[in-house]
């Protein structure tokens, strides 16, 4: 690819790192629609900047410059003008928006991080990573954190509520910590493989509950014991399986809130009974889609403050060059680590 020509107040970015997420094994079988193959996969990365056309303003209002070390928002030309931006107020809706990574195609040039070098073009949200937060931290929460974050926004928690978190991948663990540090009381998850449910706990889970070890009555069970009878008050799926909805449903108390996070392509439909598990229990269903860049600045203030007690490192499994990126897939869709990290300058 040539060197990206710089547009004033665009910059080039050395990336040091960038991951494979969920999503990036989806786009490798081309099961995500509307994306414009090829593409620069990554859509969250960090690394320095290297060239800048400017003056060039952070989106947290700082000056930047030159050898900075920076993490972007990889969601851009949100147009601030359509219905959904405007009058719905749902900018992560507007039919405008793009993603590093994902919906910007190669032939436009370097927009995705398995690159040595990424062109942040006007507009694109740019944040210093705080003195405390290493490259490998930024990742490890990665494009996990940034949802969660949202996560608990819809979730709206009020301290000492009990938690369950569907999920065990990037996105469930980093859930599990912001509802800790959020203030619940209870937190239970439930996910696999066995090792992620220790990172669970670490995590800030209470009981981690083995999805392949249990029945779905067994876990009806528990949640129920641990809850005097009635469910957990609120329920955060970010499993990604019609299973998932069914069962989760059932594990929330009546008047209880239910947020869906995990279903960002379509795994199929999921058979609930309407009458007694919405109506009946006069639940509350959200779902949760894309980040907006307020998530994404917090996200570094939870790492700023919080990196240094809760493991998001320690999510990142394994760093791989480009030349390996095949075999980070294959070990990220057979669940062999959490996250595929990537380092394109490694040999
Ligand atoms: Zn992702
Ligand atoms: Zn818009």
């Amino acid at each position: 690819m040539p060197a990206p020509e710089l547009a004033p107040g665009s910059a080039r970015l050395r990336t040091a790192r960038s991951e494979v997420c969920g999503t990036d094994v989806h786009l490798w079988h081309g099961r995500l629609s509307g994306v414009p193959y090829p593409i620069i996969p990554g859509h969250v990365s960090a690394g320095t900047l290297e060239a800048i056309r400017g003056p060039l303003t952070g989106i947290d209002g700082s000056t930047l410059r030159e050898g900075d070390r920076v993490a972007f928002f990889d969601v851009h030309r949100t147009c601030g003008r359509c219905r959904a931006c405007t009058v719905h107020r749902t900018p992560t809706r507007c039919t405008a928006r793009r993603v590093y990574g994902i919906t910007d195609s190669a032939t436009e040039g370097l927009f995705g991080g398995w690159a040595q070098a990424i062109y942040l073009e006007p507009g694109v949200g740019i944040a210093r990573l705080p003195d405390a937060v290493g490259f490998d931290d930024y990742i490890g929460g990665g494009c996990g954190l940034l949802t969660a974050v949202h996560i608990l926004e819809r979730a709206a928690l009020r301290p000492g509520d009990s938690v369950l978190v569907q999920g065990t991948g990037a996105v469930g663990l980093s859930t599990i910590a912001l509802a800790r540090l959020s203030g619940a009381s209870t937190i239970v998850a439930i996910g696999a493989p066995r090792d992620r449910l220790a990172m669970a706990m670490r995590m800030g889970a209470d009981h981690a509950l083995d999805l392949a070890g249990t029945s779905r009555e067994e876990r009806l069970a528990k949640v129920h014991a641990l809850t005097h009878g009635e469910g957990v008050d609120v329920a955060m799926e970010a499993a990604g399986s019609a299973a998932a909805i069914e069962e989760g449903l059932d594990l929330v108390r009546d008047g209880g809130r239910y947020i869906v996070a995990g279903h960002y392509t379509d795994v199929g439909d999921s058979a609930i009974n309407a009458h007694r598990q919405i109506n009946r229990k006069h639940l509350e269903i959200r779902g949760c889609w894309g980040s907006e860049p307020g998530h994404f600045l917090r996200a570094l203030g939870f790492l700023e403050r919080d990196a240094a007690t809760v493991p998001w490192r320690e999510i990142g499994g394994r760093t791989y060059p480009l030349t390996g990126l095949n075999e980070a897939l294959a070990d990220a869709e057979a669940m062999r680590l959490t996250k595929a990290l990537v380092d394109p300058w490694a040999a």
